[in-house]
């Protein structure tokens, strides 16, 4: 696939504080969040102006699904816009709460689990070749995935090992750690078409959002809700890098893991990388020797195709850099650029400091204030402003991505018609592919190639609805 469509869901996680009064449930706290949104759509499925869309499924958690992509900035931008988007709910929210009589702060988390064993998350959506061999790609790619989160997890304190999902069939260390990924110890399947959330780390459902003849849409749900640019700009590059190899017809060495979902946890639990992984051919390869083994695969790739975009360099080095740390065990070359890095280089000092172990409390608490997406609040926000966090991004590109979509995709085409359709009143409803005036059916927009950008299409439909006299 020469230029790939990229788009990322990201599922929230609502919490109530009050001193003193039971607060309000967090499904509740997400309607309110909501009541502007279903203000402008009438629904609370909406699409905004830069080609995202807002969305509350049954319970409690808000999601934010990125207009398509094709650069990796832009998708990066897009998806920092859905934090500030959300933090604008969170606050009016809060705001009509305190005059219905429930005071009390609301903290919207960018994370994995919630303390009810809940597991939600961060979708990549990557579109690939229908021609591609779906098996032979997700089978090639799966133990890139099981590995990724040595350069793309958000690192997560482990306070009580007994109490993980499926512990006791997987029985790993049983004292309190600091352990790789957030979402590892949730995934009970390899590939599958399960509809619930938590379970595959690819969801084979057949949605192309595009012509089904041409694409499939590849969904990957295995991956944690980074809060860093720098460790987004790696997980998505890397696994764009491995598509393209895998594409590219090369037969990779098979390294199929016996049993993925136990590699997932054994890898998450081991901060050196080095216990072994048995593969389905009787070997074992460690996640690292598995990591460096990819990594040597797209160095020699890109020596050979020569790089496809301008971020490939740093995302390179950064790769290379983050598995020689892990081999060397000295975290400092990385620790503004990885979040379990960043996690924690700050989690040790304050372990120190305060001479507290994993199984305290304050640590678990720190461990979800990372994730609070408050800006001035947030623990990962913070450190992002004292500079102990790297970007990707300046504010005026995340700014500039509230309103303006991608200039590659048709999410232009989305954001015309809204916009025309809100500056005349009318109003529409749309999905990833069609765009509907309420009122005027026959006049539904259809674009299947998410490539298209001839913003013309839409300016014709409504020079059409005007001329029918309505
Ligand atoms: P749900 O989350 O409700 O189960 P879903 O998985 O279809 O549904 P959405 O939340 O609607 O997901 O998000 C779809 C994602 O797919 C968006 O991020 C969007 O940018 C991306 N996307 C849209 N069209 C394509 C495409 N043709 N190829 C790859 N990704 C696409
Ligand atoms: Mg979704
Ligand atoms: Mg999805």
């Amino acid at each position: 696939m020469e230029t790939r469509i990229i788009g990322v869901e990201t599922e929230y996680g609502v919490h109530t504080v009050h001193p003193t009064k039971r607060p309000l449930a967090p499904d509740e706290v997400a309607r309110y969040m909501f009541k502007p949104v279903v203000s402008w759509g009438n629904s609370s499925n909406v699409f905004i102006p830069n080609g995202s869309r807002l969305y509350l499924d049954v319970g409690s958690h808000p999601e934010y699904a990125t207009a398509e992509t094709t650069r990796l900035d832009e998708l990066l931008a897009l998806d920092a816009a859905g934090d500030s988007i959300m933090h604008m709910l969170v606050t009016q929210a809060q705001q009509a709460m305190a005059k219905d009589g429930f005071d009390g702060d609301v903290y919207l988390y960018r994370n994995n689990a919630d303390s009810l064993g809940n597991s939600y998350g961060s979708h990549e959506n990557y579109m690939i070749e229908r021609t591609t061999q779906y098996r032979r790609l997700t089978q090639a790619l799966l133990p890139f995935l099981v590995t990724r989160q040595l350069i793309a997890g958000n690192g997560v304190v482990i306070k009580d090992p007994a109490a993980l999902p499926l512990a006791d069939q997987f029985p790993g260390r049983s004292e309190p750690h600091f352990a790789f990924s957030q979402r590892a110890d949730y995934m009970h399947e390899a590939i599958s078409s399960s509809s619930t959330r938590a379970r595959p780390m690819i969801n084979t459902r057949d949605e192309p959002h595009s012509d089904s003849t041409k694409y499939r849409r590849l969904h990957v749900i295995v991956g944690d809700s980074n809060m860093s640019e720098t460790t987004q700009l790696l997980r998505f590059g890397t696994t764009d890098l491995l598509l393209r190899i895998i594409e590219s017809g090369k037969p990779l060495q098979n390294l199929q893991l016996a049993h993925p979902v136990r590699a997932i946890r054994q890898t998450s639990h081991d901060l050196t990388g080095q216990t072994p992984l048995e593969l389905a051919d009787g070997r074992t390869m460690t996640a690292l020797e598995l990591q460096e083994f990819y990594l040597t695969q797209a160095q020699e790739f890109l020596a050979r195709q020569g790089p496809h975009h301008e971020h490939l360099e740093q995302i390179m080095d950064l790769w290379s850099r983050t598995l020689d740390a892990i081999a060397s065990q000295d975290y400092s070359s990385i620790d503004t650029e990885i979040d379990w890095a960043i996690k924690h280089k700050f989690m040790t000092a304050y372990a120190n400091k305060n001479n507290l172990d994993w199984d305290a409390a304050r640590l678990v608490q720190l461990d979800m204030s990372y994730h609070d997406i408050h800006p001035q609040r947030g623990l990962f926000n913070l450190l992002e402003a004292r500079g102990a966090a790297a970007r990707v991004l300046t504010d005026a590109q995340v700014q500039a991505a509230h309103d303006n979509p991608p200039a590659t995709t048709r999410a232009l085409l989305r954001h015309r018609f809204i916009e025309t359709a809100r500056a005349m009143g009318m109003d529409y409803s749309m999905d990833w592919m069609h765009m509907k005036l309420n009122y005027h059916p026959l006049h539904t927009l259809y674009v299947r190639d998410p490539f298209e950008t001839d913003i013309s299409i839409v300016d014709e439909l409504f020079a059409k609805v005007a001329s029918a006299g309505h």
